[in-house]
């Protein structure tokens, strides 16, 4: 099969290998790898609605990780989607009333990142050996809460690698917070910054482009990689669950071979939704992805009036992990909008970096046009769950909330009915407080477990593990630091 090469969306760097692109996590001009083109699935979607969930990922996996081989990547699929879900669907749809929920969140962090972030240590290990890579890999990490736990559940004690987790003190929810301060593993760190998810991801960007640090890194035998969605090697697992859910819809007669679908995607960084565009270049037939958004609604602004400005105050909302100014893999977007333009890229980006700002032409506004953007309020968020549960008794998370709500308004503005899949991101549990006020109103209950208790009663799905293990689990990373000490942490963790 041809190979196919990635190249950094600002043209630093060019010809690098899947299993390179995935090492590096980011290019060395700050840019993010794209593959040279979007290959085709080679199977049609009949075909593909009679896979499971692992087959299909085999099939979309091998079309851009070219240079592993069909044992590796079997292997790096069969040790990641195990047991580690608690259903063997992997990512099932949930039919309620006219929309289908894409639950991804039965893996064992409960939050869609599991998706990625269960195979991605898998692909780093063989990346290292066929790279010959003799350092210890690090990992740095920004999160907004749930990328963290996700990542140091994931390589935890993986031989080889290290990992370093970054995330804003007060930003993110009791849960994620517990998830990661209380995680295992001889080679993992956690550190709370004194400041928001957008200056955790400036850091932690910054520390990768720092070539002095970089050279002290390299003399302490270590090399860094990112676990964050920039990295091609989360953004390709991303990819599956799009074309899994088209091809579960056909096979269970929700739609017809090639009936279009929307897909509504609660937005952070962008690397969920992207994933359904490519899918969509792929061949899946998708016709809108809708943006949706919390009230950082960089994204929402973006579609409508092609400026990009994060110069806006930074909001704390309910969906933590959507509190997001500057989406990283929107990089992605432009250069693909801009025909892979890397020049006009780099000017782009370093358009926001300086001024915070940039406006894309009317020309790459066109090409935009399968996405929707679109935001809700915290109330409408709130009001999005409570109707679910009182009409279907169907509870939702505080993210996938939010794309219902927009989902709902763009229905209701435009008319379009088109069946469409909500991708549910996170468990209710993990945001169990803002769940239960959003369906009980206002509550005084302050115990975070007394709380999901009650959740369970009132929706009848069970407390998952990972919530329940966290009631006694030891706390076992407390280090804090300012963010213009993010990487003297790093060199104190590391010895160096
Ligand atoms: C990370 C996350 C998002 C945002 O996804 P992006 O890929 O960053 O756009 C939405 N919901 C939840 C629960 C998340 O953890």
């Amino acid at each position: 099969m041809k190979k196919l090469t990635y190249q950094s969306t600002r043209g630093g760097e060019s010809g690098i290998t899947a299993s390179q692109a995935i090492l590096k996590g980011i290019a060395s001009d700050g840019g993010l790898f794209m593959p040279e083109e979007i290959p085709q699935l080679d199977m049609t979607m009949e075909e593909l609605s009679r896979l499971s969930y692992k087959e299909i990922a085999y099939e979309v996996m091998k079309l851009y990780l070219t240079d592993f081989t069909k044992k590796e990547l079997k292997d790096c699929i069969e040790q990641a989607y195990d047991s580690k879900f608690d259903t063997e669907q992997i990512a099932p749809i949930v039919k309620v009333a006219t929309a289908y929920f894409l639950e991804l969140f039965h893996g064992n962090t409960i939050a869609f990142k599991d998706m990625a972030l269960s195979i991605l240590p898998r692909f780093m290990t063989v990346a290292a050996k066929k790279n010959k890579v003799d350092k210890e890999i690090v990992i740095l990490t920004a999160t907004s809460g749930d990328t963290g736990k996700a990542a140091l559940a994931g390589f935890a004690d993986v031989p080889g690698t290290r990992i370093i987790v970054f995330y804003p003190k007060n930003g993110v929810s009791h849960m994620q917070e517990l998830q990661m301060v209380t995680q295992k593993g001889g080679n993992t760190a956690v550190v709370a910054i004194h400041g928001n998810f957008d200056d955790a991801q400036t850091g932690v960007k910054k520390i990768f482009g720092d070539p002095e640090f970089g050279k002290r890194l390299d003399e302490g035998g270590f090399q860094l990689s990112s676990a964050n969605s920039i990295n091609v090697g989360r953004l390709i697992p991303q990819v599956v669950y799009y074309v899994y859910a088209y091809a579960d819809l056909l096979a269970r007669g929700e739609i017809e071979n090639g009936e279009k679908i929307n897909v509504a995607v609660p937005t952070g960084n962008f690397g969920n939704i992207l994933a359904g565009y490519l899918a969509k270049q792929m061949g899946v037939p998708i016709n809108k992805l809708l943006c949706a958004s919390n009230d950082n609604k960089v994204l929402y602004d973006f579609f409508t009036t092609g400026i990009y400005d994060k110069n806006r105050e930074f909001v704390l909302t309910m969906s933590p992990s959507m509190d997001i100014l500057v989406s990283s893999n929107l990089e992605r977007l432009i250069y693909l909008s801009c025909g892979c333009d890397a020049k006009k890229t780099a000017k782009l980006m370093k358009d926001l970096a300086e001024k915070g700002s940039y406006k894309v032409t009317k020309e790459m506004q066109k090409r935009m046009k399968d996405f929707v953007g679109g935001y809700a309020t915290e109330e409408e968020d709130a009001k999005a769950i409570h109707f679910l549960y009182k009409n279907r008794g169907y509870v939702i998370d505080t993210h996938t909330g939010v794309a219902a709500a927009v989902w709902k308004n763009y229905r209701d503005n435009t008319g379009d009915d088109t069946k469409t899949v909500i991708v549910s991101t996170a468990s209710p549990y993990k945001f169990s407080k803002s769940v239960l006020e959003a369906i009980q109103g206002p509550s005084m209950m302050e115990d975070e477990f007394a709380i999901a208790e009650e959740l369970q009663r009132i929706s009848m799905v069970p407390v998952p593990a990972a919530i329940q293990e966290l009631k006694n689990a030891e706390i076992r990373h407390t280090a804090e630091c300012d963010v213009e000490d993010m990487e003297a942490a790093v060199g104190k963790i590391l010895g160096i």
